[in-house]
């Protein structure tokens, strides 16, 4: 794919794209052994080779993105000082640097989307966009169609009033119920607390949709890269 110049130069994190303008025209820049001063010229990365100060720039990295079913016990983080185990542990023959968009708790499983591509990582993360998750909560205490209702339209947390969430009974059995919850919020172990808030506890939660994507094919603990249609449908 051809780009023009001083977005390629910014992109590979030379300089800004203004910087990189005024790279070109002061002559810093050559294309295949030529020096251009053009801003609107166009390359392709792959094939050119581009060179700010006779430095070679590198080559910018591929965009991966992973599903991951993640099983209770890894921490959605990279790296952890006390050595437990991450989920980066789940996905060893990945090479890119990736890092899960989000988190669930240690002892939540389910949907947990891993990727480079650190612009739709900051897309997903933003309340504005809205992304949906749904979990299945099993828990225990009494629940009735009145408790369901104050979590629909939203519950008084330390941290705030909840955004209205979808909450459907799936299964009620000698004081414990399976409920799923649509939420599109991400609070630090916000499904949990909003069970407390009506006096129940979350026994076990899984999450079996993220941004639309589902579990569907991908056993515990397995991944699945996302196909190009899911990735287009992300952004
Ligand atoms: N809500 C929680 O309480 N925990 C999670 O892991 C995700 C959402």
């Amino acid at each position: 794919m051809q780009e023009r110049l001083q977005k390629i130069i910014s992109r590979a994190g030379v300089a800004s794209r203004r910087a990189a303008e005024k790279m070109i025209a002061d002559g810093r820049v050559q294309v295949d052994g030529q020096v251009v001063t053009e801003l609107g010229a166009k390359y392709d990365v792959s094939s050119a080779d581009i060179r700010v100060d006779g430095r070679r720039l590198a080559a910018p990295e591929r965009h991966v993105y992973f599903l991951l079913n993640k099983p209770k016990g890894f921490l959605s983080t990279v790296h952890d000082e006390r050595g437990r185990r991450t989920v980066l542990d789940l996905l060893p023959d990945v090479r890119e640097r990736i890092y899960p968009v989000g988190r669930l708790d240690n002892n939540t499983e389910g949907a947990l989307l891993l990727t480079n591509d650190g612009a739709l990582m900051n897309g997903l993360l933003h309340p504005r966009y809205e992304i949906e998750k749904t979990y299945i909560a099993r828990v225990s205490g009494d629940l009735d169609e009145a408790s369901l209702d104050r979590l629909r339209r939203g519950i008084r947390l330390e941290d705030g009033m909840t955004a209205p969430a979808k909450v459907r009974m799936l299964e009620q059995n000698l004081g414990m119920s399976r409920v799923a919850i649509a939420i599109h919020e991400g609070r630090n172990r916000q499904v949990r607390r909003m069970f407390a808030a009506i006096g129940c506890e979350v026994r076990a939660l899984k999450r079996v949709e993220f941004a639309g994507l589902t579990l569907a094919g991908i056993k515990r603990g397995k991944y699945r890269p996302l196909t190009p249609e899911e990735c287009r449908n992300l952004y």
